[in-house]
């Protein structure tokens, strides 16, 4: 099939390239031509495992082309995909001037039929409101669906080939069946089409990471309460989780969720529900038990070392919101860091994959490191914010060596107390 995809984040260079390998011809779109550059010479402009290799041999085989010019790829193709950016309005709404620019320029460049699937997470209505600004702009038969997508960074090439589910959203039988053929070689397993009406398809998305996001509040308020009482939230966490309605996913306990699409999407859900006037009070509790998460970790490290941090070194394990991605938009490691600078600490920083983001965000105020052990030279401690794997089996006497005080403040939970404290360490935990 010819496929234009609009946008080439990480959504859209993921489902680009993915498709493009199952034999398609994919034109991918984006307006930022640092990015488009880099692409043309098959470098993916960010860290997601298996996506390099994939773009390089679709390029060379010739079923992958990068290129700004909309109207090109839109005439070249039956199927145009909408994956760009959706960020949040001061007021928590969607901002979907992208998405709205963008179906403009696809009506406008049309020159027959055309399927426009939208893949950017929006609000519920938002396709109504697309299929209007098409139909102003073109005298062409058109129809729109949506068609959430549900990767996860770090291993999106993995989810976008083995998805749990594929929902299409619309109410046209040609449609569904195009888009069918489309994702077979991804459903060959099981069935793994959904097909639903087009509102139910844009709320599912919102109610899938609501979902998801609650998990992790949930029990990182209970995570808290454990602190208080002596309980173990580790053992809490096995004891609930062999319960099989209850599940062992995203049910561990740290400093909450971050990255470019929960924190943005449960306040789009709060705004939706306040301006149909029925108000998500669940939501609201979610993000508040989130952003308080990061506050409370500050507050181990002040209860230990005092409100005046000056002089004091912070070794910083992990910058990204999550392992094997370098993202770090809304990452609990911004937000910490920035809580140590304004108390007068010394940071020193490592993470596999964001060190380049990084600089972006800290410029000199922060000090860049090759390893993680070179944090550690003469640090008054160390702050675990992400799990990436190569921090979770360290050299702990190594690191005692190299510390000035051995204190692990552990924002995952990744380390055995025990083990720690029989080793010499104080160690600080979530729970
Ligand atoms: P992103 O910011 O990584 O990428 C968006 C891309 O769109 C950028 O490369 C940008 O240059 C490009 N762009 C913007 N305007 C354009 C235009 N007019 N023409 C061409 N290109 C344009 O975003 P992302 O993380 O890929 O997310 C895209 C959407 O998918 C969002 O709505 C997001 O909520 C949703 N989503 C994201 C994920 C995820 O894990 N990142 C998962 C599921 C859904």
């Amino acid at each position: 099939m010819k496929i234009c995809i609009i946008g080439t984040g990480y959504v859209g260079l993921v489902a680009g390239t993915c498709f493009a390998d199952m034999g398609n011809d994919v034109i991918c779109v984006d307006n930022n031509p640092e990015k488009l550059n880099m692409l043309k010479n098959g470098i993916v402009p960010f860290y997601e495992p298996a996506l390099d290799d994939l773009v390089k041999s679709n390029l060379k085989k010739n079923r992958l082309e990068f290129t700004d010019d909309i109207n090109y790829a839109v005439q070249e193709s039956e199927i145009c995909f909408i994956c760009v950016g959706t960020p949040q309005n001061n007021d928590g709404s969607a901002d979907l001037h992208y998405v709205t620019e963008v179906c403009e320029q696809i009506a406008k460049a049309m020159n027959g039929y055309k399927i426009i699937v939208q893949k950017s997470t929006v609000p519920v209505g938002t396709s109504e409101k697309l299929e209007k600004i098409i139909k102003q702009n073109t005298s062409y038969p058109f129809e729109i669906v949506s068609n959430p997508e549900f990767l996860r960074q770090g291993n999106a090439v993995n989810d976008f080939i083995c998805p749990d589910r594929v929902i299409i959203g619309t109410e046209c039988d040609s449609a569904i069946k195009v888009l069918k053929e489309l994702y077979l070689p991804f459903s060959r397993t099981d069935d793994k089409f959904i097909i639903m009406d087009i509102k139910s398809a844009e709320m599912t998305k919102y109610a899938a990471n609501s979902f998801l996001a609650t998990k992790i509040s949930f029990i990182n308020e209970f995570a808290n309460l454990c602190e208080e009482t002596g309980a173990d939230i580790e053992k809490v966490r096995i004891g609930i989780a062999s319960d099989s309605r209850i599940g062992t996913q995203f049910l561990y306990s740290g400093l909450g969720f971050g990255g470019s699409c929960f924190p943005k999407d449960i306040k789009s859900a709060i705004k939706t529900g306040i301006d149909y006037g029925c108000e998500m009070e669940i939501l609201k509790s979610v993000e508040f038990v989130n952003i308080n998460q990061r506050k409370r970790f500050l507050n181990k490290i002040t209860n230990k070392f005092g409100e005046d941090l000056s002089g004091k070194i912070f070794a910083i394990w992990g910058l990204s919101f999550k392992p094997k991605t370098d993202d770090m938009r809304e990452a609990p490691s911004i937000e910490i860091i920035n809580g140590l600078l304004e108390k007068g600490a010394v940071v020193k920083t490592y993470d596999p994959g964001a060190m380049k983001i990084a600089s972006k965000i800290f410029s000199n105020k922060i000090a860049y490191c090759d390893s993680s052990y070179q944090t550690l030279e003469n640090a008054d401690a160390v702050l675990l914010l992400t799990e990436w794997n190569e921090f979770k089996n360290p050299d702990f006497e190594k690191m005692k060596a190299l510390m000035k005080t051995p204190i692990i403040f552990d924002g995952r939970n990744q380390y055995d107390k025990h083990l720690l404290e029989k080793l010499g360490f104080e160690y600080f935990k979530i729970g």
